[in-house]
């Protein structure tokens, strides 16, 4: 038997194995995109899926904000949303 904290079942494909790579990490910090490489991460051997360390994750979050540490998951969008109201009120 394998250490068990070796590899991670994969719960995408149930059927491979996750073990731990140095993937880069990209995330935004306020309005910038920043790039962590080298940051650990478990990769399916199957079907690659990936999934940040989450220890390392939150070690992250603390060094760098609150918001920070929230992989990617949609390209762009969201973020602006609040404007200032600048439309005339109705008169
Ligand atoms: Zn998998």
């Amino acid at each position: 038997m394998k250490d068990p904290l070796a590899t991670q079942l994969c719960l995408k494909c149930q059927g491979g194995r996750k073990s731990m790579h140095s993937a880069t990490l990209m995330t935004w910090l306020g309005d910038d995109l920043i790039t962590v490489p080298n940051f650990p991460a478990w990769v399916c051997d199957i079907c690659g899926d990936r999934t940040y360390d989450a220890h390392a994750l939150a070690q992250l979050s603390m060094l760098l904000n609150p918001d920070a540490g929230t992989p990617i998951q949609t390209p762009l969008a969201i973020q602006k949303k609040n404007r200032p109201a600048n439309a005339p009120p109705p008169a």
